[in-house]
């Protein structure tokens, strides 16, 4: 991992990386994956620091975990959403202005058709053999941008409604109702 670290030159990314190594384990593939798409991110849609922003995710593994470390995005703060869809894409934006409807927000994937042109990457992507993440963070490092496909896309702003609570029928527990059912999801 040392001489990974040595090849990036990015003193952001160096302490984005420290950030991420004791909250994740590790500095894996898809945590560096996580790192780059933020860093494309915040360049197109102009996110500074203190921004608050909103990221979905489509995968649970590795790529939600640098978003809630290094922009405070957590399942509980709803900042973060996790689709289980086993795809190496996200979905980010900033907070809406008040009374907005819409807001811009860019999808980034990690795009096949673009790793193809690194065949260590590409491999570790496509699941094809044993790759190391020492060797495949390292292709990612020397192609940057490259491997990323991006599209701006129109996200609506949810609607935030307001929260009832009831005592389910059956089992007595109290919960959030959604319209005016009377048994809890559990019971449902
Ligand atoms: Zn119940």
């Amino acid at each position: 991992m040392d001489e990974i670290l040595s090849k990036i030159d990015d003193p952001k990314i160096l302490s984005q990386i420290e950030k991420i190594i004791p909250f994740h384990g590790y500095l894996s593939t898809g945590a560096f994956i996580g790192i780059q798409m933020l860093t494309i991110a915040q360049r197109l849609l102009d996110i500074k620091e203190d921004d608050k922003v909103y990221v979905t995710c489509e995968t649970f593994n590795c790529l939600p975990d640098p978003f809630q470390i290094l922009c405070g995005c957590t399942v509980g703060n709803k900042g973060l959403k996790i689709l289980d869809y086993g795809k190496m894409a996200m979905t980010i934006n900033k907070a809406a202005k008040p009374g907005d409807k819409m807001v811009q927000g860019l999808r980034i994937i990690l795009d096949p058709a673009k790793t193809a042109d690194y065949p260590i990457l590409h491999a570790w992507y496509m699941n094809e053999r044993k790759i190391s993440h020492e060797d495949a963070i390292s292709e990612l490092i020397k192609a940057g941008d490259a491997v990323y496909t991006w599209e701006y896309v129109d996200l609506p702003v949810p609607v935030k409604l307001k929260k009832k609570v009831a005592i389910c029928r059956k089992c007595g527990e109290s919960f959030v109702i959604i319209d005016d059912e009377d048994f809890c999801r559990t019971c449902f």
